[in-house]
């Protein structure tokens, strides 16, 4: 059976190929999914999304939970973030996950917003929702207006000359940690990426943020199995305590064994031009005793390239702590 083995594989193929004609993921695409639509709906409303077709994904079989032959977990791309928050093997198994969906949003949101969604959510940077503005994200080449505006909730790590806002999400910084895979299908068939490869950063097409093609869907997102021994932890910290994005946030796996760290798997959001994974960080912790000495390190190493704008200098020191509160808790 094609690995695409769904009871309504038909009413897939044909949005994906409705979808091929002129959709992509990005800005500006014709042909649009839609799922939760807590995304979608609030940016066609302020007319920064135009699509002329919008394609209802939410009745394929994509909304389960299960795990994989070798321990793994597999994740449909309609499961609410709700639901997969609250899922037992989520909470057992990948705490971090759990922690960072329930830290997003709403209630209410989240009982609507899907992992598939969740994935490709844009950027809340205000010049991108303002279609009065420049903004080389929505619109390439007219400038960017967050560099000498408003840059207070902005990234300092990734940037570019041509854009510096931060991927938004909370669950896309778990799965960083957790080192997801990205199951895509497209009009070539099924194709597996790795999380750290899913994500672009800015460069000189802000506009791309992913390497979703036109017609591509997301079908699963698939977790490896838990490492043996792994504590995981998310802390999120912003302007009030619901409802709010994070202005620095820390997502951490951690194993110690006989007084040292094993294992460790770092990612930030708040701070990134995408989901910020810290392989200088995992260094720096790797083979250390777990101690505030040691955090602090890794926390410095993490922050070492940041570059902040003329608002959002705070952040440099506000991630450090971040990071090293969310390694202190979980080798508490
Ligand atoms: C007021 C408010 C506060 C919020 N606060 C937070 C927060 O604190 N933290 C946080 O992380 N998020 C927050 N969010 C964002 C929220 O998590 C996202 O809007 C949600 O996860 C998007 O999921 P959705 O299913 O509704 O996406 P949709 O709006 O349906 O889709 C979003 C995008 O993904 C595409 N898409 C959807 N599914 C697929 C698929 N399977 N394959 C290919 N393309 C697909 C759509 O075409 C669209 O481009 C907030 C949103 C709002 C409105
Ligand atoms: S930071 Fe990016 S999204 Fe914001 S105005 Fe500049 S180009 Fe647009």
């Amino acid at each position: 059976m094609e690995p695409f083995a769904f009871s309504r594989a038909t009413d897939a193929a044909k949005a994906i190929s409705a979808a091929a004609r002129s959709s992509t993921a990005q800005q500006g695409a014709e042909v649009r999914f839609v799922a939760g639509g807590t995304t979608l709906l609030d940016l066609m409303k302020l007319n920064v999304e135009r699509p002329t077709q919008v394609i209802d994904i939410n009745h394929l079989p994509l909304a389960d939970v299960e795990r994989t032959p070798d321990g793994g977990l597999k994740i449909g791309a309609l499961v609410r973030n709700s639901d997969l928050a609250h899922h037992p093997l989520v909470q057992r198994d990948y705490a971090v996950l759990s922690q960072a969906l329930l830290s997003g949003a709403s209630g209410q949101l989240r009982n609507m917003a899907t992992t598939g969604g969740n994935l490709l959510q844009r950027t809340r940077c205000v010049y991108f929702r303002d279609t009065n503005m420049p903004c080389n994200k929505r619109e390439p080449g007219t400038g960017c207006s967050a560099i000498d505006g408003f840059s207070r909730t902005l990234a300092i790590l990734g940037t570019s000359e041509h854009c510096i806002a931060t991927n938004p999400s909370d669950m896309n910084v778990a799965l960083t940690a957790l080192e997801a895979t990205v199951v895509i299908r497209g009009t070539g068939g099924e194709r597996r990426v790795p999380i750290g490869e899913f994500f672009l950063l800015p460069g000189d097409t802000p506009q791309r943020e992913t390497v979703m093609m036109p017609g591509d869907l997301i079908t699963h997102v698939i977790l490896p199995p838990p490492h043996p021994g792994a504590r995981s932890h998310y802390l999120k910290l912003r302007d009030r305590a619901s409802y709010e994005f994070a202005l620095s946030s820390a997502a951490v796996v951690i194993a110690v064994q006989s007084g040292k760290i094993t294992h460790a798997r770092v990612a930030m959001g708040g701070v990134g031009t995408k989901p910020w994974r810290s392989p200088e960080a995992e260094q720096a912790l790797q083979g250390q005793p777990p101690n505030e000495h040691t955090f602090a390190t890794a926390a410095a190493a993490a922050l070492n390239n940041a570059k902040p704008q003329s608002e959002n200098g705070f952040k440099v020191e506000l991630a450090k702590r971040c990071l090293t509160h969310a390694l202190s808790t979980v080798a508490a």
